[in-house]
């Protein structure tokens, strides 16, 4: 693979949770591509072992490391073992996460609990830990991926849109603490995506059909299109920009008006 450092990525160690599927696996080719070493997070390593075969066969390097991002003490171990075999972390991009259905008025107490637990405060704890590397360089770029669903309510997954909330204030609130040690935080937002994790929203022709044509650009976003995003946000590109939520969604949120009758004002 050819590199070029327009990105200022050339060897720098990239940490990727969730790493296994979708998204953390698009943005883990995408950093491979731009010359990074790659430390990959996720708790299905078959997932894990594809995306490093992936990786290789493109002429990039990575190690991986199963790893439940809302446990500390394994959350620890992997950072220390990046550390020593791939050198300080220089990227984080959070993008572990599950999906789980549940009305708030009936959803077990647990339920929420999990939810909250894998989808926010793990990005506190990888953050946390991993920041301490970007301290000791004096440098570094957090990107979490949050969602839509940070600002728009979604039916039947309120845990979800409010851990997604949350992401995108824990983003602005570590990059205010953390502008004075040259670490800088943003978010992405994915819109509609077809991941592992809407695998179920896309079996049926007839319902990718309807949500494609609820999208502006005209389709579902493939986890490239959201990589892309985050190698910017993670790159020197970006060097001045911090606190911030990129909106990677095809139009999809900025169309409500398109959805409503306006006599007068519709193509004949
Ligand atoms: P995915 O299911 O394909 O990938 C998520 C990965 O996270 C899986 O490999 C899973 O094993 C891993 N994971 C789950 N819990 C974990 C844990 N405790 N520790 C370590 N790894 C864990 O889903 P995806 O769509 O690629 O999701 C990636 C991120 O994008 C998530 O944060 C998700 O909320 C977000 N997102 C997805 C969409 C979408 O439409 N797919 C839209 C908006 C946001």
């Amino acid at each position: 693979m050819t590199h070029t450092d327009s990105f200022g990525l050339q060897g720098a160690t990239c940490v990727v949770t969730g790493a296994g599927s979708g998204i953390g696996r698009g943005c883990a080719l995408a950093l491979a591509e731009a010359g990074a070493r790659l430390l990959l997070l996720d708790l299905n390593e078959a997932g894990l072992s594809d995306t490093r075969k992936q990786i290789e066969q493109a002429g990039g390097h990575s190690l991986i490391q199963r790893c439940d991002t809302s446990d500390p003490d394994q959350v620890e171990r992997a950072a220390a073992l990046g550390e020593r075999e791939l050198g300080e972390c220089a990227v984080l991009v959070n993008a572990a996460g599950i999906l789980r259905p549940g009305p708030l008025d009936a959803l077990p107490l647990a339920e929420w609990n999990k939810v909250l637990s894998v989808n926010l405060t793990a990005y506190f704890i990888c953050a946390q830990t991993f920041g301490r590397q970007m301290r000791q360089r004096k440098r570094g770029a957090l990107v979490h991926i949050a969602s839509i669903a940070a600002d728009h309510a979604t039916p039947f997954s309120g845990s979800y849109s409010v851990a997604k909330a949350g992401v995108a204030m824990l983003s602005r609130q570590l990059a205010i603490e953390w502008a004075p040690h040259g670490i800088r935080s943003n978010c992405v937002n994915p819109g509609l995506t077809e991941t592992g994790m809407t695998a179920p929203f896309h079996t049926d022709p007839d319902i990718v059909r309807r949500r494609s044509a609820a999208i502006p650009l005209g389709r579902i976003g493939q986890p490239l299109d959201i990589a892309q995003a985050v190698r910017f946000l993670a790159s020197d590109m970006a060097h001045y920009v911090t606190g911030q939520e990129i909106t990677v969604d095809g139009g999809f949120v900025r169309s409500v008006m398109a959805t409503v009758p306006r006599p007068g004002y519709e193509r004949p």
